[in-house]
């Protein structure tokens, strides 16, 4: 993947706190080469309080854009001056550009990274086709239930180990987001997916103690974390018999959007996926 690199070159990346392993790197340049474009992704981790002041300094756009990343998606939407109607509903955002007048602008491709993971990796799927558990309340999460109301789930339900952040999140988007406790085993009665969108399975711990079994047999199961990429909730659906998508493919699915973004072409079809499963199996 040798590129020279020029004074035309143009400079995108991803700003996150740790950053070092992430996969947007491989993933980008991965498609930067194989499209034959002149540019470059970096991974850039500014001290965690100094977010703003580093992408303040980017106006006007040296760099083009950054994707962001935990802990600064909801500080990255703070600071635009254009927010895109998907981002807003996240309350926050995984992508800024920055544009030659010296304007930010933020956007959100995460949910659809959820949407396309549902899309690749459980044909036939509908959104609509009932409610959604959603376990988590915390970034993901919101972003999460944004994407699932827009793309016309019916109901959309938070399992939230801390129950006043689940009542947080639910508040701000209406009646058709219900709380319940994470003890509750109506919370997955009737629902056509269940998304853990906790840290829980992170790094190869247990996964949320959800019921599984108190959900119908048609459920799709889904774990955004994806190191790694069979977590040990996504081995107990998979135990059950229930369909399962894994992280990967929500990971690549908001980078597709992200790249056309920064670089102004579609990505190339390329295996991405498999690039990243090798790295992965690297410990990358
Ligand atoms: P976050 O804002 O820090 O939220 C973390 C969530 O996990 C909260 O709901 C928290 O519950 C819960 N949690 C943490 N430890 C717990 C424990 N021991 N028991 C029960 N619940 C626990 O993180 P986030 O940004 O939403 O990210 C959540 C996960 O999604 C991360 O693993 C992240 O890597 C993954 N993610 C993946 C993608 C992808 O593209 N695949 C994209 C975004 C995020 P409390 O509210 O009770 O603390």
């Amino acid at each position: 993947m040798s590129r020279a690199i020029s004074g035309l070159t143009t400079v995108a990346g991803i700003a996150g706190a740790p950053v070092a392993h992430s996969l947007s790197p491989l993933i980008h340049n991965s498609w930067l080469a194989a499209a034959g474009i002149d540019g470059v992704y970096v991974a850039f981790a500014p001290p965690k309080d100094r977010f703003a002041a580093f992408a303040e300094g980017l106006r006007g756009g040296s760099v083009r854009g950054l994707n962001v990343t935990v802990p600064f998606k909801e500080a990255a939407l703070a600071l635009a001056d254009r927010v895109s109607d998907r981002a807003r509903a996240a309350g926050a955002a995984n992508l800024l550009l920055f544009e030659p007048d010296g304007a930010i602008a933020a956007d959100n491709t995460d949910g659809l990274g959820l949407l396309s993971a549902l899309v690749s990796q459980a044909p036939g799927f509908e959104v609509a086709a009932g409610p959604a558990a959603i376990l988590g309340a915390g970034g993901a999460a919101r972003g999460a239930v944004a994407a699932l109301l827009a793309a016309g789930s019916p109901e959309v339900r938070i399992v939230n180990r801390t129950r006043e952040r689940a009542q947080a999140l639910a508040g701000s988007f209406g009646p058709t987001v219900r709380v319940f406790a994470e003890a509750d085993a109506e919370a997955l009665a009737g629902v056509c997916l269940i998304v853990n969108a906790t840290s829980l399975g992170l790094g190869g711990g247990p996964g949320p103690a959800a019921a599984l079994q108190a959900a119908p047999p048609s459920v799709v199961v889904m774990d955004m974390v994806y190191r790694p990429l069979t977590t040990e909730f996504l081995s107990r659906a998979e135990g059950l018999g229930l369909a399962t998508v894994d992280g990967l493919d929500m990971l690549l699915g908001q980078a597709g959007p992200s790249f056309e973004a920064l670089f102004g072409a579609p990505p190339p079809a390329i295996d991405v996926r498999g690039l990243c499963l090798a790295a992965l199996e690297e410990g990358g």
